[in-house]
């Protein structure tokens, strides 16, 4: 049995995580200021002996004993991650030296979530961990983008430094159960509002493209990730490669929850990607062969049933 932290734990990814970790007979401590996460989503861990809740600012320090750390408290929506931009590049960057900070002191291994963001609007296609990115660092995802880039340098140089057991991978669009229905990012919208008989709001003209992970192929990779050969710490890509526009998107979330809502087009925002796709080989190789199983259909499925118990 291991002690684990989980910072961001009561959100959409970390709650799933908390609930594995458990599950696989570890002891989990939660931590999150509920920015964007909620209490309802780990309710159901609350009466599990080895799990414990803490409401905790990251970008205060914390000091606790465990043997490993995943960091992913960080709002990830553009809507939440651009309310309070100041706020957004905090987290990231304090919330990383004060999570790296305690890591070194304790001496355990720590994961930083970090993202294809970091690939900004990509000219190299599909996206390899070598790619250094295009990212515009004054544009209005910059808080999100340029935050999580310095927290990967941050994690590189307290390795180098400090020598600290490092992971980084770098998370592809993940969706599933748990989202927030105002979360604002593409599939918890197209399905709340598909749900609800609401026009769906494609932004642009739709061709723009994402890869669409569901979130326990995601857990795998960042446990396997976590549990790596000493000596590699990546980044590691952690996504779907199979890319869809969100105009398909929108056609399929359609279909299957027979829904008599119309697409409509909106401005497309500031610096939206163009297109988004992982390599994965890397992680084929350094994560025992780990790659996604969950087809997006069958993870949709799965999403809208979540939402509709919700909206009853
Ligand atoms: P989320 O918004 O549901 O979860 C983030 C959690 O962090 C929330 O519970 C929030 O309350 C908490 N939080 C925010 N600021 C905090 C702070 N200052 N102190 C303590 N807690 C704080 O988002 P998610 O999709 O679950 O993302 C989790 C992590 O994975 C984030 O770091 C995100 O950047 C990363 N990620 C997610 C995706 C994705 O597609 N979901 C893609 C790439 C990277
Ligand atoms: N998007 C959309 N309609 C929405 C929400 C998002 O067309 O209601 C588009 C958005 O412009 C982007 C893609 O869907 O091109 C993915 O957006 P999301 O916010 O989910 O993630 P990110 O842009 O961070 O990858």
């Amino acid at each position: 049995m291991k002690r684990i932290l989980v910072t961001g734990g009561a959100g959409f990814i970390g709650s799933h995580l908390c609930e594995r970790l458990l599950n696989e007979g570890n002891e989990v401590i939660c931590l999150d200021n509920y920015f964007t996460g909620s209490k309802t989503n780990v309710v159901h861990l609350m009466d599990h002996p080895y799990f414990e809740l803490i409401r905790h600012d990251v970008t205060h320090p914390f000091f606790i004993e465990v043997d490993q750390i995943y960091n992913l408290a960080c709002p990830a929506s553009p809507v939440h991650y651009q309310y309070n931009p100041i706020k957004t590049i905090k987290t990231s960057v304090m919330g990383a030296i004060n999570m790296l900070g305690l890591a070194k002191r304790i001496k355990a291994r720590i994961l930083q979530a970090s993202t294809s963001e970091v690939y900004g609007d990509p000219i190299v296609h599909p996206q390899k961990e070598s790619y250094w990115g295009n990212v515009n660092p004054i544009g209005q995802r910059s808080c999100y983008d340029e935050g999580k880039r310095c927290a990967e340098t941050l994690f590189m140089d307290y390795r180098l430094q400090n020598n600290v057991d490092i992971k980084i991978i770098r998370i592809f669009n993940t969706y599933g159960p748990h989202m927030n229905p105002n979360d604002g990012r593409v599939v918890s919208n197209f399905i709340v509002q598909a749900l609800k008989g609401e026009d769906i709001t494609i932004y642009g003209d739709g061709t723009q493209t994402r890869s669409f992970q569901y979130v326990d192929d995601l857990l795998e990779g960042m446990i396997r990730m976590m549990n790596s050969r000493d000596g590699f710490w990546g980044p590691v890509n952690v996504g779907n490669p199979i890319e869809f526009t969100m105009l398909e998107l929108a056609e399929l979330v359609i279909k299957l929850t027979n829904s008599k809502s119309k697409i409509i087009h909106l401005p497309l925002p500031q610096d939206d990607p163009t297109q988004r796709q992982p390599d994965i080989t890397l992680a084929k190789k350094e994560l025992n062969g780990w790659e996604p199983k969950v087809k997006l259909e069958q993870g949709l499925v799965k999403t809208i049933q979540y939402f509709d118990g919700l909206l009853g």
